[in-house]
Protein backbone atom coordinates (compact mmCIF):
# COMPACT_ATOMS: atom_id res chain seq x y z
CA UNK A 1 0.00 0.00 0.00
CA UNK A 2 1.52 3.38 -1.01
CA UNK A 3 1.41 6.01 1.83
CA UNK A 4 2.00 9.78 0.78
CA UNK A 5 2.12 13.00 2.43
CA UNK A 6 0.58 15.94 0.83
CA UNK A 7 2.62 19.08 0.40
CA UNK A 8 -0.42 21.50 -0.24
CA UNK A 9 -1.56 22.98 -3.14
CA UNK A 10 -0.23 26.22 -5.24
CA UNK A 11 3.95 25.02 -3.76
CA UNK A 12 6.47 27.09 -5.71
CA UNK A 13 9.81 25.72 -6.05
CA UNK A 14 11.57 28.65 -7.13
CA UNK A 15 13.03 30.02 -10.37
CA UNK A 16 12.65 28.01 -13.08
CA UNK A 17 15.42 26.12 -14.52
CA UNK A 18 14.85 26.01 -17.77
CA UNK A 19 14.00 29.18 -18.93
CA UNK A 20 15.86 31.02 -15.55
CA UNK A 21 12.98 32.97 -15.09
CA UNK A 22 12.71 34.81 -17.60
CA UNK A 23 9.61 33.59 -18.93
CA UNK A 24 7.81 33.85 -15.48
CA UNK A 25 3.97 34.46 -15.47
CA UNK A 26 1.98 36.66 -13.70
CA UNK A 27 -0.43 35.56 -10.33
CA UNK A 28 2.22 33.45 -8.88
CA UNK A 29 2.62 33.30 -5.05
CA UNK A 30 5.12 31.10 -3.28
CA UNK A 31 4.77 29.44 -0.41
CA UNK A 32 7.63 28.22 2.04
CA UNK A 33 8.52 24.27 1.91
CA UNK A 34 9.18 22.18 5.09
CA UNK A 35 11.77 20.17 6.08
CA UNK A 36 12.51 18.29 2.84
CA UNK A 37 12.69 21.54 0.76
CA UNK A 38 16.01 21.12 0.17
CA UNK A 39 15.10 18.31 -2.20
CA UNK A 40 13.33 20.21 -4.43
CA UNK A 41 16.42 22.18 -5.47
CA UNK A 42 16.87 19.71 -8.23
CA UNK A 43 13.24 20.27 -9.62
CA UNK A 44 13.07 23.99 -9.63
CA UNK A 45 9.84 24.61 -11.27
CA UNK A 46 6.00 25.64 -10.73
CA UNK A 47 4.53 22.58 -9.60
CA UNK A 48 0.97 21.85 -8.99
CA UNK A 49 1.06 18.84 -6.86
CA UNK A 50 3.78 17.49 -5.12
CA UNK A 51 3.76 14.58 -2.74
CA UNK A 52 6.38 13.11 -0.58
CA UNK A 53 6.05 9.32 -0.98
CA UNK A 54 7.31 7.13 2.50
CA UNK A 55 6.26 4.50 -0.11
CA UNK A 56 4.84 4.12 -3.06
CA UNK A 57 3.44 0.67 -4.81
CA UNK A 58 5.14 0.62 -8.89
CA UNK A 59 1.11 0.11 -10.00
CA UNK A 60 0.65 3.43 -7.98
CA UNK A 61 3.46 5.16 -9.37
CA UNK A 62 2.50 3.83 -12.83
CA UNK A 63 -0.84 5.39 -12.53
CA UNK A 64 0.61 9.18 -11.29
CA UNK A 65 2.58 8.84 -14.26
CA UNK A 66 -0.60 8.12 -16.75
CA UNK A 67 -1.76 11.88 -15.15
CA UNK A 68 1.89 13.82 -16.06
CA UNK A 69 3.37 12.98 -12.75
CA UNK A 70 6.78 12.42 -11.97
CA UNK A 71 9.17 11.13 -9.23
CA UNK A 72 12.65 12.70 -7.94
CA UNK A 73 13.89 10.70 -5.12
CA UNK A 74 10.55 9.90 -3.29
CA UNK A 75 9.68 13.70 -4.11
CA UNK A 76 6.49 12.83 -6.26
CA UNK A 77 5.34 15.77 -8.60
CA UNK A 78 2.97 17.52 -11.03
CA UNK A 79 4.08 20.33 -13.20
CA UNK A 80 1.43 23.29 -13.35
CA UNK A 81 1.55 23.62 -17.28
CA UNK A 82 -1.50 25.98 -17.00
CA UNK A 83 0.83 28.61 -14.90
CA UNK A 84 3.90 27.77 -15.51
CA UNK A 85 6.32 29.56 -17.67
CA UNK A 86 7.85 26.17 -19.17
CA UNK A 87 4.99 23.77 -19.64
CA UNK A 88 6.02 20.18 -19.08
CA UNK A 89 4.76 16.95 -21.02
CA UNK A 90 4.83 13.45 -20.01
CA UNK A 91 6.40 11.75 -23.17
CA UNK A 92 6.60 8.17 -23.85
CA UNK A 93 7.43 5.62 -26.97
CA UNK A 94 5.12 2.71 -28.03
CA UNK A 95 7.58 -0.10 -28.50
CA UNK A 96 5.21 -2.46 -30.30
CA UNK A 97 7.03 -2.18 -34.13
CA UNK A 98 9.72 0.47 -33.37
CA UNK A 99 12.12 0.72 -35.79
CA UNK A 100 14.98 3.29 -34.80
CA UNK A 101 15.46 6.16 -37.80
CA UNK A 102 18.22 6.95 -39.95
CA UNK A 103 20.03 8.74 -37.63
CA UNK A 104 19.55 6.67 -34.67
CA UNK A 105 20.79 3.31 -36.84
CA UNK A 106 23.85 5.28 -37.81
CA UNK A 107 24.68 5.61 -34.10
CA UNK A 108 23.96 2.29 -33.50
CA UNK A 109 26.43 1.47 -36.61
CA UNK A 110 29.03 3.40 -34.96
CA UNK A 111 29.14 1.68 -31.75
CA UNK A 112 28.84 -1.55 -33.83
CA UNK A 113 31.97 -0.61 -35.26
CA UNK A 114 33.76 0.09 -31.95
CA UNK A 115 32.54 -2.71 -30.08
CA UNK A 116 31.52 -6.16 -29.69
CA UNK A 117 28.83 -6.69 -27.22
CA UNK A 118 29.65 -9.32 -24.77
CA UNK A 119 27.07 -11.42 -21.90
CA UNK A 120 23.29 -11.99 -22.47
CA UNK A 121 22.01 -8.21 -21.52
CA UNK A 122 24.36 -6.66 -23.81
CA UNK A 123 23.42 -8.58 -26.51
CA UNK A 124 19.82 -8.35 -26.12
CA UNK A 125 19.98 -4.37 -25.77
CA UNK A 126 22.55 -3.80 -28.43
CA UNK A 127 22.94 -6.79 -30.83
CA UNK A 128 18.95 -6.86 -30.70
CA UNK A 129 18.77 -4.61 -33.35
CA UNK A 130 20.38 -6.51 -35.57
CA UNK A 131 23.78 -5.08 -36.36
CA UNK A 132 25.66 -8.32 -36.47
CA UNK A 133 24.03 -11.01 -38.43
CA UNK A 134 20.54 -11.29 -37.67
CA UNK A 135 17.93 -9.46 -39.51
CA UNK A 136 14.25 -8.21 -39.60
CA UNK A 137 12.05 -8.79 -42.28
CA UNK A 138 11.15 -5.76 -43.90
CA UNK A 139 15.24 -5.18 -43.77
CA UNK A 140 15.38 -8.54 -46.10
CA UNK A 141 13.11 -6.64 -48.64
CA UNK A 142 14.68 -3.42 -48.19
CA UNK A 143 17.91 -4.90 -49.35
CA UNK A 144 16.03 -7.11 -52.32
CA UNK A 145 14.90 -3.85 -53.55
CA UNK A 146 18.15 -2.65 -53.21
CA UNK A 147 19.23 -5.27 -55.40
CA UNK A 148 16.25 -5.12 -58.42
CA UNK A 149 16.89 -1.21 -59.02
CA UNK A 150 20.75 -2.09 -59.65
CA UNK A 151 22.23 0.13 -57.58
CA UNK A 152 21.92 1.26 -53.68
CA UNK A 153 19.71 4.14 -53.10
CA UNK A 154 19.96 4.60 -49.62
CA UNK A 155 23.20 4.33 -48.71
CA UNK A 156 23.24 5.70 -44.85
CA UNK A 157 20.87 2.59 -44.10
CA UNK A 158 22.01 -0.76 -42.98
CA UNK A 159 21.68 -3.65 -45.11
CA UNK A 160 22.08 -7.12 -42.79
CA UNK A 161 25.44 -9.06 -43.79
CA UNK A 162 23.50 -12.25 -45.82
CA UNK A 163 21.15 -9.44 -47.60
CA UNK A 164 24.78 -7.88 -48.60
CA UNK A 165 26.51 -10.89 -50.03
CA UNK A 166 23.47 -11.11 -52.25
CA UNK A 167 24.53 -7.51 -53.66
CA UNK A 168 27.55 -8.09 -53.80
CA UNK A 169 27.49 -11.43 -55.47
CA UNK A 170 24.70 -10.37 -57.84
CA UNK A 171 26.91 -6.76 -58.79
CA UNK A 172 30.57 -7.74 -57.35
CA UNK A 173 31.75 -11.09 -57.70
CA UNK A 174 29.43 -14.57 -57.51
CA UNK A 175 32.38 -16.81 -55.95
CA UNK A 176 31.94 -14.10 -52.69
CA UNK A 177 31.05 -16.26 -49.68
CA UNK A 178 29.93 -14.42 -46.00
CA UNK A 179 33.11 -15.19 -43.23
CA UNK A 180 31.42 -17.24 -40.52
CA UNK A 181 31.80 -15.48 -37.37
CA UNK A 182 34.05 -17.94 -35.64
CA UNK A 183 36.78 -17.75 -38.58
CA UNK A 184 36.82 -13.61 -38.55
CA UNK A 185 39.29 -13.96 -35.90
CA UNK A 186 41.97 -15.44 -38.93
CA UNK A 187 40.54 -13.04 -41.41
CA UNK A 188 40.84 -10.11 -39.45
CA UNK A 189 37.23 -8.94 -39.01
CA UNK A 190 36.34 -9.13 -43.09
CA UNK A 191 32.86 -9.63 -43.73
CA UNK A 192 33.45 -11.42 -46.80
CA UNK A 193 35.99 -13.34 -48.67
CA UNK A 194 36.52 -15.17 -51.82
CA UNK A 195 39.08 -18.13 -52.85
CA UNK A 196 39.07 -17.09 -56.84
CA UNK A 197 42.38 -16.46 -56.92
CA UNK A 198 43.18 -19.96 -55.95
CA UNK A 199 41.11 -21.58 -59.00
CA UNK A 200 42.62 -18.83 -61.18
CA UNK A 201 46.29 -19.20 -59.93
CA UNK A 202 45.64 -23.08 -61.43
CA UNK A 203 44.11 -22.15 -64.36
CA UNK A 204 46.85 -19.71 -65.92
CA UNK A 205 49.25 -21.70 -64.05
CA UNK A 206 50.40 -18.38 -62.18
CA UNK A 207 51.21 -17.43 -58.48
CA UNK A 208 48.02 -17.26 -55.66
CA UNK A 209 49.40 -14.17 -54.70
CA UNK A 210 49.55 -12.47 -57.99
CA UNK A 211 45.98 -13.52 -59.02
CA UNK A 212 44.83 -12.04 -55.57
CA UNK A 213 46.32 -8.88 -56.14
CA UNK A 214 44.26 -8.70 -59.28
CA UNK A 215 41.20 -9.57 -57.87
CA UNK A 216 41.34 -6.94 -55.50
CA UNK A 217 42.35 -4.32 -57.52
CA UNK A 218 39.88 -5.30 -59.92
CA UNK A 219 36.89 -5.44 -57.70
CA UNK A 220 37.81 -1.94 -56.47
CA UNK A 221 37.59 -0.95 -60.15
CA UNK A 222 34.20 -2.65 -60.65
CA UNK A 223 32.72 -0.11 -57.95
CA UNK A 224 33.11 -2.16 -55.10
CA UNK A 225 33.71 1.37 -52.71
CA UNK A 226 30.18 2.44 -54.09
CA UNK A 227 28.44 -0.43 -53.09
CA UNK A 228 29.50 0.09 -49.51
CA UNK A 229 32.76 -1.93 -49.43
CA UNK A 230 34.89 0.19 -47.61
CA UNK A 231 38.37 -2.45 -47.53
CA UNK A 232 39.50 -4.99 -49.60
CA UNK A 233 42.80 -6.64 -48.71
CA UNK A 234 44.40 -9.41 -49.55
CA UNK A 235 45.75 -12.61 -47.08
CA UNK A 236 47.61 -16.52 -48.22
CA UNK A 237 45.50 -15.86 -51.62
CA UNK A 238 42.29 -15.11 -50.27
CA UNK A 239 40.45 -11.75 -51.17
CA UNK A 240 38.88 -9.95 -48.13
CA UNK A 241 35.96 -7.33 -48.01
CA UNK A 242 35.35 -5.42 -45.24
CA UNK A 243 31.75 -3.79 -45.02
CA UNK A 244 31.90 -0.35 -44.66
CA UNK A 245 27.83 -0.85 -43.79
CA UNK A 246 28.82 -2.91 -40.88
CA UNK A 247 31.63 -0.72 -39.70
CA UNK A 248 29.30 2.09 -39.21
CA UNK A 249 31.03 4.32 -42.74
CA UNK A 250 33.56 5.17 -40.31
CA UNK A 251 36.87 5.98 -42.27
CA UNK A 252 39.44 3.21 -40.18
CA UNK A 253 42.29 4.39 -38.82
CA UNK A 254 45.61 2.87 -40.82
CA UNK A 255 43.56 2.11 -43.50
CA UNK A 256 44.90 2.17 -47.22
CA UNK A 257 42.33 1.48 -49.63
CA UNK A 258 43.22 -0.05 -52.82
CA UNK A 259 42.93 2.31 -55.52
CA UNK A 260 43.85 1.42 -59.73
CA UNK A 261 47.53 1.80 -59.64
CA UNK A 262 48.18 0.58 -55.88
CA UNK A 263 47.98 -3.11 -55.30
CA UNK A 264 46.10 -3.49 -51.94
CA UNK A 265 47.61 -3.79 -48.74
CA UNK A 266 47.72 -6.01 -46.11
CA UNK A 267 46.59 -3.78 -42.46
CA UNK A 268 46.10 -5.60 -39.31
CA UNK A 269 43.18 -4.23 -37.66
CA UNK A 270 42.76 -3.33 -33.71
CA UNK A 271 40.58 -5.97 -32.03
CA UNK A 272 37.04 -3.93 -30.88
CA UNK A 273 36.47 -2.85 -27.31
CA UNK A 274 33.69 -5.39 -25.23
CA UNK A 275 30.45 -3.73 -24.29
CA UNK A 276 29.41 -5.80 -21.49
CA UNK A 277 25.88 -3.93 -19.23
CA UNK A 278 24.38 -5.25 -15.70
CA UNK A 279 21.21 -4.33 -14.30
CA UNK A 280 21.82 -3.42 -10.59
CA UNK A 281 18.86 -2.26 -8.19
CA UNK A 282 19.59 1.79 -7.64
CA UNK A 283 22.12 2.00 -4.64
CA UNK A 284 24.70 4.18 -4.21
CA UNK A 285 28.06 3.11 -5.87
CA UNK A 286 31.07 4.35 -5.59
CA UNK A 287 32.51 4.14 -9.44
CA UNK A 288 28.72 5.60 -10.77
CA UNK A 289 29.21 8.41 -8.47
CA UNK A 290 32.56 9.63 -9.67
CA UNK A 291 30.97 9.41 -13.71
CA UNK A 292 28.29 11.16 -12.38
CA UNK A 293 30.06 14.32 -11.08
CA UNK A 294 32.37 14.02 -14.20
CA UNK A 295 29.57 14.14 -16.46
CA UNK A 296 27.68 17.15 -14.38
CA UNK A 297 31.10 19.12 -13.79
CA UNK A 298 31.64 18.75 -18.00
CA UNK A 299 28.40 18.18 -19.42
CA UNK A 300 26.41 20.70 -16.88
CA UNK A 301 29.23 22.76 -15.60
CA UNK A 302 28.01 21.69 -11.91
CA UNK A 303 29.98 23.61 -8.77
CA UNK A 304 31.80 21.41 -6.85
CA UNK A 305 29.59 22.22 -4.25
CA UNK A 306 26.51 20.26 -5.61
CA UNK A 307 28.35 17.04 -6.41
CA UNK A 308 27.85 16.02 -2.84
CA UNK A 309 26.99 11.95 -2.36
CA UNK A 310 23.78 12.63 -0.73
CA UNK A 311 22.37 15.00 -2.99
CA UNK A 312 23.56 12.68 -6.11
CA UNK A 313 21.31 9.94 -3.61
CA UNK A 314 18.69 12.09 -2.86
CA UNK A 315 18.37 12.45 -7.00
CA UNK A 316 19.35 9.01 -8.55
CA UNK A 317 19.40 6.70 -6.04
CA UNK A 318 16.39 6.95 -3.30
CA UNK A 319 13.25 5.56 -4.07
CA UNK A 320 10.05 5.04 -2.36
CA UNK A 321 9.47 1.59 -3.59
CA UNK A 322 9.70 -1.29 -1.98
CA UNK A 323 11.04 -4.91 -2.05
CA UNK A 324 8.22 -6.79 -2.03
CA UNK A 325 7.32 -5.79 -5.51
CA UNK A 326 10.20 -7.76 -6.74
CA UNK A 327 10.47 -7.36 -10.68
CA UNK A 328 9.80 -3.50 -10.01
CA UNK A 329 11.40 -0.68 -8.91
CA UNK A 330 14.12 1.59 -9.33
CA UNK A 331 17.35 0.10 -10.87
CA UNK A 332 20.56 1.24 -12.58
CA UNK A 333 21.20 -0.19 -15.76
CA UNK A 334 25.56 0.08 -15.75
CA UNK A 335 27.16 -0.38 -19.00
CA UNK A 336 31.38 -1.00 -19.27
CA UNK A 337 33.41 -0.61 -22.32
CA UNK A 338 36.36 -2.66 -21.17
CA UNK A 339 35.49 -2.92 -17.88
CA UNK A 340 35.25 0.70 -17.53
CA UNK A 341 32.35 2.15 -16.68
CA UNK A 342 30.96 4.48 -19.18
CA UNK A 343 27.34 5.34 -19.39
CA UNK A 344 24.77 4.91 -16.35
CA UNK A 345 20.97 5.20 -17.14
CA UNK A 346 18.83 5.16 -14.09
CA UNK A 347 15.86 3.44 -14.79
CA UNK A 348 12.19 2.14 -13.12
CA UNK A 349 10.90 -0.68 -13.66
CA UNK A 350 7.02 -0.53 -13.89
CA UNK A 351 3.92 -3.07 -14.63
CA UNK A 352 3.60 -1.01 -17.67
CA UNK A 353 6.74 0.56 -18.95
CA UNK A 354 10.39 1.26 -18.27
CA UNK A 355 10.53 4.85 -17.52
CA UNK A 356 13.79 6.57 -17.92
CA UNK A 357 14.85 8.87 -14.76
CA UNK A 358 18.20 9.91 -16.04
CA UNK A 359 21.50 8.92 -17.74
CA UNK A 360 25.03 9.62 -17.41
CA UNK A 361 28.02 8.86 -19.17
CA UNK A 362 31.97 9.40 -19.52
CA UNK A 363 32.05 12.68 -21.17
CA UNK A 364 35.40 11.68 -22.34
CA UNK A 365 33.92 9.13 -25.33
CA UNK A 366 34.09 10.62 -29.05
CA UNK A 367 31.12 12.89 -29.52
CA UNK A 368 30.28 10.89 -32.63
CA UNK A 369 29.18 7.87 -30.46
CA UNK A 370 26.34 10.13 -29.40
CA UNK A 371 26.13 8.33 -25.73
CA UNK A 372 22.81 9.25 -24.30
CA UNK A 373 20.58 8.14 -28.04
CA UNK A 374 22.70 5.19 -27.49
CA UNK A 375 22.16 4.35 -24.14
CA UNK A 376 17.92 5.22 -25.46
CA UNK A 377 18.38 2.79 -27.78
CA UNK A 378 19.59 0.25 -25.45
CA UNK A 379 16.75 1.17 -23.24
CA UNK A 380 14.03 0.18 -25.89
CA UNK A 381 15.53 -2.89 -26.61
CA UNK A 382 15.76 -3.85 -22.65
CA UNK A 383 12.10 -2.74 -22.59
CA UNK A 384 11.24 -4.85 -25.34
CA UNK A 385 13.15 -7.94 -25.21
CA UNK A 386 14.13 -8.73 -21.90
CA UNK A 387 10.95 -7.23 -20.12
CA UNK A 388 8.41 -6.88 -22.48
CA UNK A 389 6.43 -4.01 -21.56
CA UNK A 390 4.73 -1.66 -24.37
CA UNK A 391 5.62 1.41 -23.73
CA UNK A 392 9.43 3.24 -22.41
CA UNK A 393 8.83 6.75 -20.79
CA UNK A 394 11.18 9.21 -21.01
CA UNK A 395 10.06 12.10 -18.45
CA UNK A 396 9.20 14.86 -19.95
CA UNK A 397 9.17 17.03 -23.11
CA UNK A 398 9.70 20.94 -22.99
CA UNK A 399 8.70 22.47 -26.60
CA UNK A 400 11.40 25.40 -26.04
CA UNK A 401 14.36 23.21 -24.73
CA UNK A 402 16.43 22.28 -27.33
CA UNK A 403 18.04 19.55 -25.06
CA UNK A 404 14.60 17.95 -25.12
CA UNK A 405 14.14 17.48 -28.81
CA UNK A 406 16.02 13.97 -29.09
CA UNK A 407 12.97 13.11 -26.83
CA UNK A 408 10.34 13.30 -30.04
CA UNK A 409 13.10 12.39 -32.57
CA UNK A 410 11.96 8.58 -32.27
CA UNK A 411 9.37 7.09 -33.99
CA UNK A 412 5.68 6.91 -32.88
CA UNK A 413 6.36 9.41 -29.86
CA UNK A 414 3.45 10.73 -27.90
CA UNK A 415 2.77 13.39 -25.55
CA UNK A 416 0.25 13.39 -22.68
CA UNK A 417 -2.58 15.13 -23.21
CA UNK A 418 -3.34 17.82 -20.17
CA UNK A 419 -7.17 17.81 -20.90
CA UNK A 420 -7.95 14.39 -21.75
CA UNK A 421 -4.93 12.20 -20.11
CA UNK A 422 -4.61 10.35 -23.38
CA UNK A 423 -1.78 10.27 -25.50
CA UNK A 424 -1.17 11.89 -28.40
CA UNK A 425 0.89 11.31 -31.12
CA UNK A 426 3.77 14.27 -31.51
CA UNK A 427 3.98 14.65 -35.04
CA UNK A 428 0.15 14.04 -36.30
CA UNK A 429 -1.26 16.08 -33.08
CA UNK A 430 1.29 17.90 -29.93
CA UNK A 431 3.33 19.43 -32.51
CA UNK A 432 0.82 20.93 -34.09
CA UNK A 433 -0.65 22.52 -31.01
CA UNK A 434 2.89 23.32 -29.88
CA UNK A 435 4.11 25.37 -32.47
CA UNK A 436 0.86 27.54 -32.05
CA UNK A 437 0.52 27.75 -28.01
CA UNK A 438 3.93 26.46 -25.96
CA UNK A 439 1.68 27.43 -23.26
CA UNK A 440 -1.02 25.25 -24.01
CA UNK A 441 -2.07 22.50 -21.25
CA UNK A 442 -3.40 19.44 -23.40
CA UNK A 443 -3.64 19.21 -27.34
CA UNK A 444 -7.60 18.38 -27.50
CA UNK A 445 -10.73 20.75 -28.06
CA UNK A 446 -11.95 19.80 -24.31
CA UNK A 447 -11.94 23.31 -22.84
CA UNK A 448 -11.91 22.42 -18.86
CA UNK A 449 -8.56 20.76 -17.33
CA UNK A 450 -9.11 17.41 -15.69
CA UNK A 451 -12.63 17.44 -17.10
CA UNK A 452 -13.42 14.08 -16.44
CA UNK A 453 -13.25 14.27 -12.41
CA UNK A 454 -16.60 13.55 -11.09
CA UNK A 455 -17.28 17.04 -8.66
CA UNK A 456 -19.30 15.43 -6.19
CA UNK A 457 -15.89 13.85 -4.22
CA UNK A 458 -17.46 13.50 -0.54
CA UNK A 459 -18.07 9.94 -0.84
CA UNK A 460 -15.01 8.73 -1.90
CA UNK A 461 -12.44 10.60 0.19
CA UNK A 462 -14.37 9.34 3.19
CA UNK A 463 -12.57 5.55 1.90
CA UNK A 464 -9.05 7.38 2.27
CA UNK A 465 -7.45 6.37 5.44
CA UNK A 466 -6.03 9.25 6.79
CA UNK A 467 -3.14 10.17 9.23
CA UNK A 468 -2.67 13.18 11.13
CA UNK A 469 0.16 14.53 12.97
CA UNK A 470 -0.29 15.82 16.20
CA UNK A 471 1.51 18.94 17.18
CA UNK A 472 4.62 16.52 18.19
CA UNK A 473 4.62 14.19 15.06
CA UNK A 474 3.09 11.69 16.23
CA UNK A 475 0.27 10.03 13.67
CA UNK A 476 -2.97 8.75 14.76
CA UNK A 477 -4.42 6.41 12.21
CA UNK A 478 -8.10 7.78 11.37
CA UNK A 479 -10.76 5.19 10.12
CA UNK A 480 -12.55 6.01 7.00
CA UNK A 481 -15.55 7.26 8.65
CA UNK A 482 -13.70 8.77 11.50
CA UNK A 483 -12.38 11.91 9.25
CA UNK A 484 -16.52 13.21 9.39
CA UNK A 485 -16.12 13.88 13.06
CA UNK A 486 -12.49 15.37 13.55
CA UNK A 487 -12.57 18.30 15.68
CA UNK A 488 -12.54 21.57 15.34
CA UNK A 489 -14.41 21.66 12.28
CA UNK A 490 -11.71 23.91 10.70
CA UNK A 491 -9.09 21.31 10.94
CA UNK A 492 -11.57 18.56 9.09
CA UNK A 493 -12.24 21.32 6.63
CA UNK A 494 -8.58 22.38 5.93
CA UNK A 495 -8.09 17.96 5.30
CA UNK A 496 -11.28 17.98 3.15
CA UNK A 497 -9.63 20.75 0.91
CA UNK A 498 -6.38 19.24 1.07
CA UNK A 499 -8.09 15.65 -0.23
CA UNK A 500 -10.32 17.55 -2.47
CA UNK A 501 -7.51 18.90 -4.50
CA UNK A 502 -5.59 16.37 -4.50
CA UNK A 503 -7.89 14.29 -5.73
CA UNK A 504 -8.96 16.77 -9.27
CA UNK A 505 -4.75 15.74 -9.90
CA UNK A 506 -4.88 11.69 -9.17
CA UNK A 507 -6.82 8.82 -10.62
CA UNK A 508 -9.57 7.97 -8.41
CA UNK A 509 -8.44 4.29 -8.21
CA UNK A 510 -5.07 5.73 -6.37
CA UNK A 511 -6.91 7.57 -4.03
CA UNK A 512 -9.33 4.94 -2.66
CA UNK A 513 -6.42 2.85 -1.56
CA UNK A 514 -3.59 5.10 -0.87
CA UNK A 515 -2.74 6.07 3.03
CA UNK A 516 -2.87 9.72 2.57
CA UNK A 517 -1.29 12.14 5.19
CA UNK A 518 -2.45 16.05 4.68
CA UNK A 519 0.14 18.77 4.45
CA UNK A 520 1.75 19.47 7.33
CA UNK A 521 0.83 23.20 7.37
CA UNK A 522 -3.40 21.92 7.36
CA UNK A 523 -2.98 19.90 10.37
CA UNK A 524 -0.97 22.25 12.42
ZN1 LIG B 1 10.68 28.61 -17.38
ZN1 LIG C 1 3.56 -3.07 -3.95
ZN1 LIG D 1 -6.94 15.58 -24.84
Amino acid sequence: MSVVEDFGDSLDSGCCGYCGGRKERAGDSSSPLGAQNSTLDVVRRRLRGALWAHRLCPEDYQLLMDRGWRRSGCFVYLPDNEHGCCPQYAVRIPLQGFEPTRSQRRVLRRWCAFVRAQGELATQCFLSYGFEGTQSLDQRSRASSIRSSGREQEPAEATPTDARLEVLRTQLEPSLRRVPRKSQAVSRGAHFTTALAWKLAHEHKTSVTEEANQLAALLWRRGAEQLGIARIDVNHGHVNLYDGMELGREPMENTRRPGPSSHPVVVSKQPKAILRMELLRAEYRENAFCLYCKYQRRIHGDAESELRPERYSRFLVDHPFRSECASYGAFHLQMYIDDELVIVSVLDILPGCLSSKYCFYDPDLPPRLSAGIFAALCETQFARQVLHVPYYYLGFYIHSCRKMQYKISFRGSQLLCGHCFHWKSFDDVARRVLDQDEHCVGFCTESTPYADQPLNLKPRLETVLVWLLDACGCSAALAPQALATVEPRALRERVYAALRSLASMVPSELLEHMVYLPPRSAVA
